[in-house]
């Protein structure tokens, strides 16, 4: 266990990815601030679940990250329940799907703001206290549409090439002061999120939930399967361990070889 006395911040851990990289942390001896949006109930079921499975300290933020003063509310309130923020990973995200033409400009700016704008905010509000101690993990959870495109999610896609493109600069900003930032690009991941896109998709083409899984994967990844957050929970305890201290600025697929074509 590496990360014994570490703090780690991940929005949108109420859920998906973000719970599954909140549970490989503490699994490996961080303390956790949850964060996200998600019935009170379940909030203390997760809670409870990784202070009993792995006896760390979990701390909850319902801040809300489409606004900046909301991203600095959650990183405050991290500091005041546990100190400092050791590792901050910007996970938090949102999806829409429509052509450009009928993109609501709503949905533009909540999701340029949620899944862009709230990793500025976050770094700039946590990165001074890792770069004071000498030590920081700052891991982006952008995707393989941080690399390549699909048609139908212009924001989506803008704001995860975007996210790469904040991830090399705060990357080349504290290189040299113990703090690496890097930036994962899952591929498809069975979590709420996909699974929305995966019920409209059955109700638009008459077919079943089980038959867009399949047709989804295969439709963009040579490997047709899953990737499960706890894959994506370990990348994310690699990335915070010491035989990854000189990664920094990379966005690392784990895409089952979507981005390989
Ligand atoms: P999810 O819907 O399961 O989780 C999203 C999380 O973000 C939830 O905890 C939700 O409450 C939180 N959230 C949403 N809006 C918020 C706001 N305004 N303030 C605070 N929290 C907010 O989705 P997921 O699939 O786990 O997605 C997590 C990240 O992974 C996203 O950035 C997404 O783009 C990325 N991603 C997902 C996939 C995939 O296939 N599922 C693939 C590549 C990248």
């Amino acid at each position: 266990m590496s990360l014994i006395d570490k703090i780690a911040l991940v929005t949108g851990s109420t859920s998906g990815i973000g719970l599954g990289i909140a549970r490989a942390l503490a699994a490996d001896g961080a303390a956790i601030m949850l964060n996200g949006f998600a019935a009170p109930t379940d909030i203390e079921r997760e809670k409870a679940a990784i202070m009993s499975d792995f006896g760390v300290k979990v701390g909850y933020t319902g801040a809300d990250l489409s606004t900046g003063a909301g991203v600095r509310q959650m990183v405050e309130e991290t500091e005041a329940a546990f100190g400092q923020v050791d590792i901050l990973v910007n996970n938090a995200g949102i999806q829409y799907v429509a052509d450009i033409v009928d993109f609501p400009d709503e949905k533009w700016d909540a999701i340029i703001a949620i899944n862009l704008s709230a990793a500025f905010h976050g770094i700039k509000a946590a990165s001074p206290g890792m770069k004071a101690r000498g030590w920081g993990r700052i891991i982006n959870t952008a995707s393989a549409h941080g690399l390549v495109a699909s048609a139908q999610k212009v924001a989506y896609v803008a704001a995860k090439h975007g996210i790469l493109g904040v991830t090399k600069v705060a990357a080349i900003e504290l290189a040299n002061t113990g703090v690496t930032v890097n930036a994962i690009c899952p591929g498809w991941v069975l979590t709420p999120l996909v699974e929305k896109q995966l019920h409209d998709r059955a109700a638009r083409n008459g077919t079943s939930f089980e038959q867009e899984k399949t047709a989804l994967v295969s439709e963009k990844q040579p490997m047709t399967q899953f990737t499960t957050p706890e894959q994506i929970g370990a990348l994310a305890v690699f990335l915070c361990s010491e035989a990854a201290k000189t990664i920094t600025g990379a966005p690392i697929s784990i895409d089952g070889g979507w981005t390989a074509q």
